[in-house]
């Protein structure tokens, strides 16, 4: 089998996808052309999205950001989505813009870019704005559930990168960590029946991932006195612990930032203490550890509760995944690793898919021609990470 067919066969196979915040069904009503940039990792390149009204601003505007792997993917996305032959320039900006708007008169056209192109069979949902919610579509969004906000319900007044309080969204004024220990627990029960299937921390955002043991004493004393920032670390090392013995007894896997972030004590190496200390607890540790993806390779050698979730990465940078997918085709067991797009709009997720597809393809491909591994398992390998391993969450 060539690349191309590899490639061509494992477009064709179904996806679980690990990890996204898909807009809600009216945000992806008015997408147009600079909306869909505006909503993607593109708007991280440090210069602002033109409106369109401009040539010369979109003109120095792509110069910029066309070489980035993040306007690559999808620009390839929404010329394969739309039937667009000519490359996204100052002339073809408007043709790619009515395209968008057109597609997205449709209702359900991001649905059916997530279904039928995109082969998504389930979809875990961070949708950090409502943590827990499906969007209104249980069959396909499946939730995470964003754990931020207990890291600082140490008081009311406390808030996490997103502005949340644990204890002021739940309408609580506790001052007693065992009280607010149940609380998390009730909590986290209830998310899970509810149809939560994962635990999100996206920590990286707010501190190092450095979390030492906590004591309960020191827990306790960040609750009632005027805390300092050391009485805080060791309040989140505590109830961190705690988060992952309720995540061990609920089978429910852990997913943790790691990589991009404050990029202080944001590398995936910072948790191994924590790791080590949660043998019950699986960790699916996200992103690759972006740029430190030896980190993964490492950590999953190590450590059987480590899962590799490759959300993100092949979006920022191929080679990057590329060679963190051969390490750990080297180093990790097969049923440990999953992918995700981790993305906004349908048009930016079938674009991580493209990426994602073709690095691991690429992967594959090289392995088989170097006789270290038959085709036939290289397709189960494949299979494993699109499909099987996150299915067996969902069968649990
Ligand atoms: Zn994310």
């Amino acid at each position: 089998m060539n690349k191309k067919d590899l490639l061509s066969s494992l477009q064709r196979e179904a996806i679980i996808n690990s990890h996204s915040h898909h807009l809600h069904d009216r945000d992806h009503h008015s997408l147009n052309l600079d909306n869909v940039f505006r909503n993607s990792y593109v708007n991280w390149c440090h210069k602002p999205v033109p409106d369109g009204n401009s040539k010369d601003e979109i003109g120095l505007w792509l110069d910029s950001v066309r070489n980035r792997s993040y306007f690559l993917w999808l620009e390839k996305a929404l010329m394969e989505l739309y039937n667009i032959e000519e490359h996204l320039d100052v002339e073809t900006w408007d043709i790619f813009d009515e395209a968008i708007r057109k597609g997205h008169s449709e209702e359900a056209w991001h649905l059916s870019i997530l279904r039928e192109e995109c082969n998504y069979k389930a979809i875990f949902l961070d949708a950090f704005w409502k943590p827990g919610d499906d969007n209104g579509h249980p069959d396909l969004f499946k939730p995470a559930y964003r754990v931020n906000s207990v890291f600082y319900g140490y008081n009311r007044t406390a808030k996490d990168h997103n502005g949340n309080n644990f204890q002021v969204l739940h309408n609580q004024s506790i001052t007693d960590i065992d009280e607010y220990v149940r609380l998390i627990g009730d909590v986290i029960h209830n998310k899970k029946q509810a149809g939560s299937t994962v635990i999100k921390c996206a920590l990286a955002y707010d501190r190092s991932l450095s979390f030492g043991s906590g004591t309960r004493e020191g827990a306790q004393k960040a609750m009632i006195d005027d805390p300092d920032e050391g009485d805080i670390r060791v309040f989140q090392n505590y109830v961190f612990d705690k988060i992952c013995e309720i995540a061990a007894e609920l089978s429910m896997p852990v997913q943790i930032h790691t990589g991009l972030g404050l990029m202080t004590g944001s590398n995936a190496m910072q948790l191994q203490p924590l790791i080590a200390r949660n043998p019950n607890t699986t960790f699916w540790l996200m992103h690759g550890s972006y740029p430190w993806v030896t980190d993964i390779a490492g950590l999953a050698h190590v450590h059987p509760n480590v899962w590799a979730d490759l959300c993100w990465l092949p979006l920022i940078s191929p080679n990057a995944a590329y060679r963190l997918m051969h390490e750990l085709i080297d180093v990790c067991n097969a049923d440990r690793v999953v992918w995700g797009c981790d993305t906004w709009t349908s048009e930016e997720s079938y674009g991580a898919r493209l990426a994602f597809l073709e690095v691991l393809s690429q992967v594959l491909y090289e392995r088989v021609e170097l006789g270290r591994m038959r085709q036939c398992d290289a397709q189960r390998y494949a299979r494993a990470i699109m499909y099987d391993n996150a299915a067996r969450l969902l069968e649990a």
